[in-house]
């Protein structure tokens, strides 16, 4: 089965795109499930608002009801799911528990893009010391342990800003790998950066070595794709590269979410 689990929608300020056209798009590219996963808005308690990266809380009841539009319309032809890509921030976590209880969502994937909140939290891509990808480590460690996510999102985020996979990288590689096989917890091979061709083209993750090690310790992977628009669907070359490059992987290699989920 060809599913991708990490699509974003315009509302996160940041993706272009109606919702209707990611689906199409989908279809097009030969899915047959399509998790809609947009930036979690959070109720922050500052009054703060993050308008380049999130959609706004009074949007999350609207996202939900097109994502149920768009699986209904299209039923028989693509299966779609409705989560979010959400940040661990621990002083929101009773909000997001109850959220998980009150709103149909389906699955939350962990993207650990900030330092316990982005009001005042670095954003880990932007690492460039030791002491910050520890604090990346420990805090996305932190937020797998609370079981509320399906799978940890671009594990090697901060190589966004490393510029070399040094002794404190194969140390972050080896903790969050050790901790995803412990708790059997998938890790995304997310080529989103390669997509837009960032860092001019020179790419940040996946990281080969990363992932060398991920594989060592005996980690199941998937891709994902972290659409922003909806060529990144359509558009099959990011997926098939991927697809090849986890072929050592073997077994651990997840072509969906479906025997784990639940
Ligand atoms: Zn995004
Ligand atoms: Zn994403």
């Amino acid at each position: 089965m060809k599913a991708n689990y990490h699509t974003h929608t315009a509302r996160c300020g940041h993706a272009k795109g109606a919702d209707e056209d990611y689906v199409r798009a989908a279809i097009d590219g030969g899915f047959e499930l399509l998790g809609f996963s947009d930036h979690m808005p959070w109720p922050y308690a500052s009054g703060f608002t993050n308008p380049g990266v999130r959609m706004a809380l009074s949007r999350m009841d609207e996202y939900l009801a097109s994502a149920a539009r768009l699986r209904e319309k299209y039923a028989g032809k693509i299966r779609i799911l409705t989560g979010f890509e959400c940040e661990h921030f621990p002083a929101y976590m009773s909000w997001l528990r109850d959220t998980l209880e009150e709103k149909p969502i389906d699955y939350l994937i962990l993207g650990h893009h900030f330092d316990e909140t982005d009001e005042t939290g670095m954003y880990f891509g932007r690492c460039t010391r030791a002491s910050q990808l520890r604090r990346y480590t420990d805090g996305a460690i932190r937020g797998l342990e609370t079981g509320l996510f399906m799978y940890l999102a671009h594990p090697d985020l901060f190589m966004r800003g490393y510029r070399r996979f040094d002794a404190d990288c194969r140390a972050a590689a080896r903790d969050l790998a050790q901790a995803c096989r412990a708790m059997d917890i998938p890790m995304e091979y997310n080529v989103h950066d390669r997509f837009i061709g960032y860092n001019g083209g020179r790419g940040s993750y996946p990281h080969p070595e990363f992932f060398s090690i991920a594989m060592e310790e005996g980690v199941r992977v998937i891709i994902g794709l972290d659409a922003h628009e909806p060529a990144e669907l359509s558009n099959p070359a990011q997926w098939e590269r991927a697809h090849g490059e986890l072929e050592a992987f073997g077994g651990l290699r997840l072509d969906d979410m479906e025997a784990l989920r639940k």
